[in-house]
Order: C-alpha cells, then sequence, then structure tokens
C-alpha cells in the first residue's frame, strides 16, 4: 500500500469535511455545457464534475500531488454558470472555495501572492501610492492603442506583456469630499442614505463610473455616505486560498461599515456585490461571532445599483427610444446573474435613456472569460474565451456594449481594442446618469 506523507494526511482528514457536500453531486454532466471552460477546452478536469471528483479523491487519499490538484483548481473562472444549472443543486462555489482554502493551508502561497495578498492589498493606503506611480510613469512606458478608449499598451517588454491592451491608470484617488456637491447636492431631505462600497477597480479604471452612481443616487434624493475606511472585498485572496487575508480584509471592511447610520450599502461591481451578499456568510464560519452577525447584516442590506434604483427608489420605468437611438448591447456579469439573479434592472436603467436601444447579442449571458485574477494567471484561456463573447457583441450591430462589472468592462475593452473594434464599453449606470445629465435641472 501506497504511504502517504504526513501532509497529504493532514490535508485528506480536512477534506473530510467536505465529503457530504461532494457526495451530493451525482455526476450526470449536465454542468459541463454550461461551462464556458469546458466548452473550450473539453478536459474534464476544467469543468465542476470533474473537479469534484478530483477533490473527492484527495478526500480518500487517492491522490498524492496536493499542488497538482490546486492548479487543477484554480483553471476555473469561479463564474457560477455550473451551479446555476446544477439540478442536484449541489453548493459548487463554496466546495470550491473551500478547498482552495484547505490546499493552502498545507501547501502555502508563493513569496509574490502573500506580498500582493498581505502586504498591499490590505494596506489602501500602499496600494494608493503605488497606483499614484504607476500612473505617472505609464505616459512614459505605454503608448495610446485606441481612439474610443483610453486605452495604452507598453512600448517595450516581453511579448505576453506588450501585446496586452490596458485601460489607463487613473493615478489620483476618487475627490470623494466633491463629488456629492458635483452630483447637485440632495435638494430637500433625503429619502434614504446609503454606503457606497466602490471596490479596487473603479477607482483606479473606471472612476467615471462612480461619478455616475454619485449622480443617479443624488438625483433620486439618495445620499452618498463613503465608508472611509473601505477595502477590497477580499474575493482575491479567496480565490488563491489566502484565508489570512481574506479573513483580515473582511474585518477592515466591517469596522469600515461599523461606524455608518445607512440604510443599504450600494455598489456597481458585480463581484463585490455577490462577495458581500453571498461569500461572506458562506464563509465565514471560522470569524468570531460579532463578525458574523456583521456579516449577515451587511449582506442583507448590500444591493447592485442597477437593483437599489429600479427597487428602493423613485424609478421610472421604460422610455421610447428616440428617433436615432445608439444600439447598445447588454452583457450579463456572471457575478450579477449567476450569483445573484439579477437581469432585468440593468436592462431597465438602459431602456430608461431614450438615447439608447436594447438589443440582445446571442448568448448574452455567456462569461466574457475575465474571472478576476484568471484574466491575466490564465490570459490565454481567458482571451480565448473573451473572443467568443467580442465576436457576438461585434455580430450584435451595437455601437456600445453594457454591463455592470468593472471586471467585466475591464476584458470587453481589452477584446474590442485588440480587434480594432470601435465599439464603446460602458457600466449600465453610465448610460442611466447620462440621461439624467441631459434632463436634470440639479445639474
Ligand atoms: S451538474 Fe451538478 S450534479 Fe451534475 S455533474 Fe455537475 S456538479 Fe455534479
Ligand atoms: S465556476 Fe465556471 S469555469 Fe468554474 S467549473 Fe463552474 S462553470 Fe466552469
Amino acid at each position: 500500500m501506497k504511504s502517504y506523507p504526513a501532509r497529504i494526511k493532514r490535508l485528506a482528514r480536512a477534506f473530510n469535511s467536505l465529503t457530504d457536500r461532494l457526495a451530493a453531486c451525482t455526476r450526470c454532466g449536465t454542468c459541463l455545457a454550461a461551462c464556458p471552460l469546458f466548452t473550450e477546452t473539453g478536459r474534464e478536469a476544467d469543468v465542476s464534475r470533474g473537479k469534484l471528483a478530483l477533490l473527492d479523491g484527495l478526500n480518500r487519499l487517492a491522490f498524492d500531488n496536493p499542488d497538482g490538484v490546486n492548479r487543477r483548481l484554480r483553471r476555473c473562472l469561479l463564474c457560477g454558470s455550473c451551479e446555476r444549472n446544477c439540478p442536484g443543486g449541489v453548493r459548487i462555489l463554496e466546495i470550491l472555495f473551500t478547498a482552495r482554502l484547505l490546499i493552502n493551508d498545507v501547501a502555502g502561497l508563493s513569496a509574490a501572492e502573500k506580498l500582493l495578498l498581505r502586504r498591499i492589498l490590505t494596506q489602501p493606503e500602499l496600494l494608493d501610492r503605488l497606483m499614484y506611480w504607476g500612473g505617472r510613469l505609464q505616459n512614459r512606458l505605454t503608448q495610446p492603442v485606441a481612439a474610443q478608449q483610453p486605452m495604452v499598451r507598453l512600448k517595450w517588454g516581453p511579448g505576453f506583456l506588450k501585446n496586452r491592451h490596458w485601460p489607463k491608470i487613473e493615478s489620483k484617488p476618487l475627490p470623494i469630499d466633491s463629488m456629492n456637491a458635483a452630483a447637485g447636492s440632495v435638494s430637500g431631505r433625503p429619502l434614504q442614505r446609503v454606503g457606497f462600497f466602490v471596490g479596487c477597480l473603479i477607482p483606479k479604471l473606471y472612476p467615471r463610473v462612480a461619478h455616475a452612481v454619485v449622480k443617479a443616487l443624488a438625483h433620486h434624493r439618495i445620499e452618498t455616505v463613503w465608508p472611509r475606511r473601505q477595502i477590497c472585498c477580499g474575493i482575491p485572496a479567496l480565490a488563491v486560498g489566502d484565508r489570512t487575508a481574506f479573513q483580515r480584509l473582511i474585518q477592515l471592511n466591517l469596522n469600515a461599515f461599523a461606524a455608518m447610520d445607512v440604510t443599504h450599502i450600494v455598489t456597481a461591481c458585480a463581484t463585490c456585490t455577490a462577495t458581500i451578499k453571498t461569500v461572506w456568510p458562506a464563509m465565514a464560519s471560522a470569524l468570531p461571532p460579532a463578525a458574523k452577525t456583521q456579516i449577515a447584516h451587511w449582506a442583507e442590506r448590500t444591493m447592485d445599483i442597477n437593483q437599489y434604483l429600479v427597487k428602493q427608489a423613485d424609478f421610472t420605468m421604460g422610455s421610447t427610444p428616440g428617433t436615432t437611438p445608439c444600439d447598445v448591447a447588454y452583457h450579463d456579469p456572471c457575478h450579477l446573474k449567476n450569483s445573484l439573479g439579477i437581469t432585468a434592472e440593468p436592462r431597465a436603467l438602459l431602456q430608461a435613456n431614450p438615447g439608447y436601444r436594447l438589443i440582445e447579442p446571442a448568448d448574452a449571458d455567456r462569461c466574457c472569460g475575465a474571472g478576476g485574477s484568471f484574466h491575466y494567471t490564465h490570459s490565454d484561456l481567458s482571451r480565448r474565451i473573451g473572443r467568443h463573447k467580442h465576436k457576438s457583441i461585434s455580430a450584435s450591430g451595437c455601437r456600445v456594449v453594457a454591463t455592470g462589472c468593472p471586471g467585466c468592462m475591464l476584458q470587453l475593452n481589452e477584446m474590442l481594442s485588440e480587434a480594432g473594434d470601435r465599439i464603446q464599453v460602458k457600466h449600465s449606470i453610465e448610460i442611466y446618469a447620462e440621461f439624467l445629465n441631459a434632463n436634470s435641472s440639479d445639474t
């Protein structure tokens, strides 16, 4: 009989906690057609059925290479499409997240991952400083590549970096203090006060989205409050299995939220919304009871900005497109559709602007291939999936593609820019704010 080293046995014991959840998979194979990665590669190990079988094997000491299992686990967009389509209701994402944590408890993280997650991501001031210098250096190191978006590429460097197109980094932090005033201060008594969880990507890559959120909220007499010490929602740390950084990021955010007197937290990032609402509660079992209570409190009160405006504000549904509307295609972010079931509200915001006509591209809810850090760690696969998305958007004949997640915007921008396509990428809240700007007396 094979002799396993102690750390593998320790890992297998830890995996016992997943036995029941793994057994819920009947191996029916429904997830195969839903998985954007399996559709691309045809590899069983890339889809949840194969991944769950791998984990079951690790649990039963049928594998002696946790690093290999870890590598295969990380070949996943965490898009949740398999879970949404699973007839057995298997909690696939929860299993995959837990498995990544357990494996990294034993296998450990690389020095680069520890530096990025524990030293930089958990310190917003340091991240801001790095972005400031990155923003200043980008003018020397990059050149513009697309006329319609501020996209750039490196002037020098190895091909795998030089050939990529990036949105320009905004070097200055968001001018939080002046944004409410610029949006038009809430006239009269505000109907509600909400906290704005802005996330990591919006301030650095798409600050215009934050301005649109504040503008739209002010229009509906909603006062925006900024949790000053808010920080990354933690999903990048959880995705690589860094329990320490993930729990630290949750706790720092809870501290930041604690001082706020608001009815809701809104976000314009599908991934942040899904993380706070579904991932925090699911992965909070090891946190102290007080933290769990706070997580439950905020999970219930956190809303996607599209959903918040349609459900909680005096939003008016529908309008007839003008005589020469601009065709806008909508792309469903996985973390809005698969994780939260939000599909109608972003479309309602787009349809509120008569300057646009909503069209549906083929496979509007197909993953764009971004997958958070997957976009960089598995860039070939990410781009192969992204090219399908680009084709369907381009074939729709739209002039603008809208979505509800800055991660998707980044991927769509890159795919369109690399193809030399002039279709613009916008967040749905931007299109709604354009309409408010055109008709508003409070600007
Ligand atoms: S759809 Fe669900 S039950 Fe079927 S193989 Fe996939 S994970 Fe297992
Ligand atoms: S989360 Fe997405 S990429 Fe990962 S196995 Fe499920 S469907 Fe495939």
